[in-house]
């Protein structure tokens, strides 16, 4: 789950890193109040889940609680890489000595947390990374030994940062840095960018923040945090019915069993010229209910032309699955056609009852090519 500036910002106040005073705003009336309240210089943020809203117009410096109002009227409702802005961050101006970067991610090929760190930040890290890659420091940490004191040195060290003063704030931040990374289970945190004040004070200017969400279970108050309005009307309706759903650009619908299997669906579709409209994982269970469940969500996308099934039976029967299918068509009305591969468990049987049903709208293939053909030929 990824965080809002102003979410993320919350967190590293928690875990003690600084950060600037802020109000969040959803209208030029809030930021004018969040203005006077502040009563300074405020800058008047974009809250969207994506970067570079500074170059896209959505980040403005106000000198007076007017100013901010106007700001917030320009940027609310702002398309910024396809997210519309409808929440604002007006926090104290900060000025700028430094722009640095840190974060840190998963080095998935080295099962270890690795921080990045460099004096150039503010821009585009992947940047830095290609045509500098020297100026950008990297350390793993190793999860059973845990994160040292030295370590982050020699991050600091590594980053040609020689101001005594600010490698000892750094220290601290980096260090804190990781407690809210282990903390709140996190797969990202960036700080984009870390600046030095004109007083040496180093602080997190932006936020990027991204939680596991197989770890939300253990973080109520960040799982709270969610918008659901900043997912699409289908995906919102998964969510609060348990379905694994993502929305796709494409025309087939799409149900599997297992996220593995449904991956390789969305391949076998592409090879066969069609395009997916959804990632859609039934589970392990896929009981009857789970299928109404998930049937109803895949076909109130009104992109959707034809809807695969491709089911492997393993703890999964697939009887109960053609029980599910036959039960949700009888609930709902679909009018888009229903391809089923069905394989493994009880097979036989769940194709039998399909093809007794005798539905026109269903059709019964024996392998997945046959099935994924079949349901690119009926969106034609
Ligand atoms: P991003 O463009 O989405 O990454 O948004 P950031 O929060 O990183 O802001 C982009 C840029 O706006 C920063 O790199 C700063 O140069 C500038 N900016 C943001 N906040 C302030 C502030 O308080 N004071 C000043 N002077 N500039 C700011
Ligand atoms: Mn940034």
């Amino acid at each position: 789950m990824d965080l809002y500036e102003y979410q993320g910002k919350e967190l590293f106040r928690r875990f003690g890193i600084p950060v600037s005073e802020g109000r969040l705003a959803t209208s030029p009336d809030e930021a004018r109040a969040a203005g006077k309240e502040l009563g300074a210089q405020v800058v008047v943020k974009a809250q969207v889940l994506t970067g570079g809203r500074g170059k896209a117009g959505g980040i403005k410096l106000a000198d007076t609680p007017e100013e901010a109002a106007q700001h917030a009227e320009a940027i609310l409702g702002m398309d910024i890489n396809g997210h519309v802005v409808r929440k604002l961050w007006v926090e104290k101006a900060s000025d700028i000595t430094n722009e640095y970067y840190l974060s840190i991610t998963f080095d998935r090929g080295e099962k270890k947390a690795l921080f990045m760190l460099t004096k150039e930040g503010g821009i585009d890290i992947e940047e830095v990374a290609a045509e500098r890659p020297e100026a950008l420091a990297r350390l793993h940490v190793d999860p059973l030994e845990g994160f040292k004191p030295y370590q982050a040195r020699r991050l600091i060290y590594g980053a040609g940062i020689d101001d005594p003063d600010e490698q000892k704030q750094l220290l601290t931040i980096v260090g804190r840095l990781y407690d809210a990374f282990v903390g709140a289970d996190a797969m990202l945190c960036e700080i984009n960018p870390l600046i030095v004040t004109p007083e040496g004070e180093v602080k997190a200017l932006d936020s990027k923040f991204t939680v596991d969400d197989n770890a939300l279970y253990k973080h109520p108050d960040i799982a709270e945090m969610r918008d659901l309005e900043a997912y699409p009307p289908e995906e919102r309706a998964a969510r609060e019915k348990g379905v694994t759903y993502v929305k796709l650009e494409g025309e087939v619908g799409i149900l599997g069993n297992g996220a593995g299997l449904v991956m390789s669906t969305l391949d076998v579709i592409a090879l066969a010229g069609g395009r997916p409209a959804n990632f859609c994982d039934l589970g392990g269970g896929g009981d009857a209910q789970g299928v109404v469940d998930a049937l109803e969500i895949i076909s109130a996308d009104p992109q959707v032309r034809s809807i695969l099934f491709n089911i492997f039976g393993g703890i999964t029967r697939c009887d109960e699955v053609a029980r599910g299918i036959l039960r949700a068509l009888d609930q709902i009305s679909i009018d888009e056609p229903i391809v089923v591969r069905q394989d493994g468990t009880n097979a036989e049987e769940g194709r039998r009852l399909l093809t007794e049903a005798a539905s026109e709208n269903l059709h019964v293939e024996p392998t997945m090519l046959d099935a994924v053909r079949r349901a690119v030929e009926l969106v034609a």
